[in-house]
């Protein structure tokens, strides 16, 4: 199974991603998450992109292309993946489609939770909260004023990305705005209506 999972910061992509990698055994690439870590070790990319990350900007399309291209390439992503973060532009899009052609490979299904945006910066000063709460460390990108730049981000560069996958018919829309086990849910009855079609 080959999934994206697109959609607004904060609209749950990463906890839904958490789920379904245990569900289907296949594992979440995160371009965020691969930064960060990226940036934590102070390797070339990341000290490239630190500071558009700070500032809730996009890094380049040539960055995280690479990125992906080397994971997509290792061995537990070759049962199937989920794409949390990625793509995040129209060129990202495209230069996924042609390594997915180039390896043989397709998508199986974007999902896109939809979500009402005024309530995304309520949502995020919660995710800190509670990431403060449990001793974890709260994401510099999380402060309010810097999510607005990332929304932005999302409203300008990736919104885009949705119609792309609806032209290609492997769009589906999931309710964001319902609890975390009715968006699972949501998700676990569309994916199985794939198993079905095949
Ligand atoms: P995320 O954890 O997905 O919210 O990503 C955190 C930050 O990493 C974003 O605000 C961007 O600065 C950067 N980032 C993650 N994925 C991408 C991507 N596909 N394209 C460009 N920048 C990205």
């Amino acid at each position: 199974m080959r999934l994206i999972l697109v959609g607004p910061p904060g609209a749950g992509k990463g906890t839904q991603a958490t789920r379904l990698v245990e569900k289907y055994s296949i594992p979440q690439l995160s371009t965020g998450d691969m930064l960060r870590a990226a940036v934590a070790a102070q390797t070339p990319v990341g000290v490239k992109a630190k500071e558009v990350m700070d500032a809730g900007g996009l890094v380049s399309d040539e960055i995280v292309v690479g990125i992906i291209r080397d994971r997509i390439g290792e061995d537990d992503a070759k049962n199937g993946f989920i794409l949390d973060g990625f793509p995040r532009t129209l060129a990202q899009a495209e230069a996924l489609d042609q390594m997915l052609q180039d390896s043989g490979l397709k998508l199986n299904a974007v999902l896109e939770l939809r979500v009402d945006q005024t309530k995304l910066v309520d949502r995020i000063i919660k995710r800190a909260e509670d990431a403060k709460a449990a001793g974890e460390p709260v994401r510099k990108d999380d402060d309010p004023e810097v999510f607005k730049q990332r929304l932005e981000a999302y409203n300008r560069d990736t919104a885009i990305v949705v119609p792309y996958y609806e032209k290609t018919g492997l769009l589906s829309v999931v309710d964001g705005m319902q609890s975390i086990d009715e968006v699972t849910a949501s998700v676990e009855s569309i994916l199985q209506g794939l198993d079905e079609k095949v």
